[in-house]
């Protein structure tokens, strides 16, 4: 490669709002056949909206959401975001939270008023060893089909509660993804939410490789399967639970205003944090090697 067409390219690229940390990324973005993409801030907004707090048992909705909300003043997570925003517009008052944790790819965990809470996925029902009835998990599921992704809320070991937060798709995504489709890219999708959620915005996308619940290690396992099939793998995410996957992949491309932790994973940033910039960077880097050879 000649360090004046890199030069070039890359100048343009950063144009277009895509950032390549060396002239290397630009060759290996110009190899891939496989596309591997987040869902939650990727593909979507990653600006839920609270949709629903159910009450399983005594407690009062407003005091569920509440402990929610404590917990979620100390995370970062898109969803995290959705539950502070529900409760000031309800104008709950909300506790202070401590013990903070945060289970990456599966949810919250803290003291709220003296109570053990836990907030996340089922995942986290299973750690906590927290049982899940059929009636629970039926009205999850209908939740879950609209989309939504179900939080599961526990105080003192006790279910509680369930959240649902839903995401809409970006709407410079369904484009991004065909042209992706046109330049030759398998496109598969990894999410550490659901299935069912999962399969909404899949099939919304018609995006036919799935692969839900996976945890941050799990997602970098898929890469490392597809790369073990002989496939050129990116992988485009922008969260914490995305940074072992972003660092495996061939090309780690993180959305901007995502979490730093996931530009520092990656070689290449998307400034706006929309796909159609991948687009233009792919042609590029084509382009480029073109010239070159
Ligand atoms: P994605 O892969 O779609 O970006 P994550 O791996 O970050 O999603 O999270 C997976 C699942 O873990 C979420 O769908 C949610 O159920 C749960 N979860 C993660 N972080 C939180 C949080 N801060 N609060 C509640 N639930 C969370
Ligand atoms: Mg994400």
């Amino acid at each position: 490669a000649t360090p004046i067409s890199i030069m070039v390219a890359s100048g343009r690229a950063a144009q277009n709002g895509v950032l390549f940390r060396d002239a290397a990324a630009i060759e290996s973005l110009r190899a891939i056949d496989t596309l591997v993409v987040d869902k939650t801030g990727t593909l979507t907004e990653g600006k839920p909206v609270l949709k629903a707090v159910v009450s399983l048992g005594e407690m009062p909705r407003p005091a569920l959401l509440g402990m929610a909300a404590a917990l979620e003043r100390l995370s970062e997570h898109p969803l995290a975001r959705a539950i502070v925003h529900g409760a000031e517009a309800e104008g709950i008052a909300v506790p202070q939270a401590a013990q903070f944790r945060t289970v990456t790819g599966a949810g919250v965990e803290g003291e709220v008023d003296g109570h053990a809470v836990t907030l996340g996925n089922h995942r986290l029902l299973s750690n906590a060893c927290v049982p899940l009835d059929d009636e629970v998990m039926a009205r999850a599921d209908a939740m879950r089909g609209e989309g939504a992704t179900v939080m599961f809320l526990t105080v003192d070991g006790a279910l509680e509660g369930l959240i649902a937060v839903a995401d809409r798709i970006k709407p410079s995504t369904p484009q991004a993804l065909s042209d992706l489709r046109a330049q030759g890219l398998r496109i598969v999708m990894l999410t550490g939410d659901n299935l069912a959620a999962a399969g909404a915005v899949a099939s919304a996308l018609d995006i036919d490789e799935v692969h839900a619940d996976v945890s941050p290690a799990e997602k970098a396992e898929v890469i490392q399967r597809l790369q073990a099939q002989g496939h050129r793998v990116a992988m485009a995410g922008d969260g914490i639970n995305d940074a072992p996957a972003l660092a495996v992949a061939n090309v780690g491309i993180a959305m901007g205003g995502g979490t730093d932790i996931a530009m520092e994973s990656a070689q290449v940033t998307l400034v706006k944090g929309e796909l159609s910039a991948i687009v233009r960077a792919l042609t590029l880097s084509r382009a480029t090697v073109r010239n070159i050879r």
